[in-house]
């Protein structure tokens, strides 16, 4: 496989036309396209290996699922369960009690 020049021709998936173009290559690092240039709309952008970008809402959707998911804790969702049902809200901000903390004492000992 010969090694990519500036200049060639080099399929990729450009954003701007939404659809897999012919591009010129614009930078090589270490023997591989860096960067191309759309040879329709001449959007320069890095070379992607003809794969399109994921949509970015669903980028975001996957990052705020994420910080949901490291916020919910399995054990911390049952103690503010019982919390709320042992005290009203108001009582417990004026005068905080002990908190209930119900450790499960669940050993499973893998047999063989
Ligand atoms: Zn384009």
């Amino acid at each position: 496989m010969r090694e990519p020049r500036l200049g060639d021709d080099i399929d990729d998936y450009c954003v701007r036309c939404k659809r897999v173009m012919n591009h010129s290559i614009v930078s090589v690092i270490n023997q591989q396209p860096a960067k191309v240039r759309c040879r329709t709309c001449h959007n320069d952008h890095d070379f992607r290996h003809e794969q399109p970008p994921p949509p970015k809402v669903d980028l975001k959707k996957a990052a705020l699922f994420n910080e949901v998911l490291k916020k919910v804790d399995p054990d911390e969702a049952v103690e503010v369960e019982a919390m709320a049902e042992a005290d009203p809200p108001a009582e417990a901000a004026a005068a905080p009690g002990p908190m209930p903390k119900a450790k499960a004492k669940a050993k499973a000992k893998g047999r063989k």
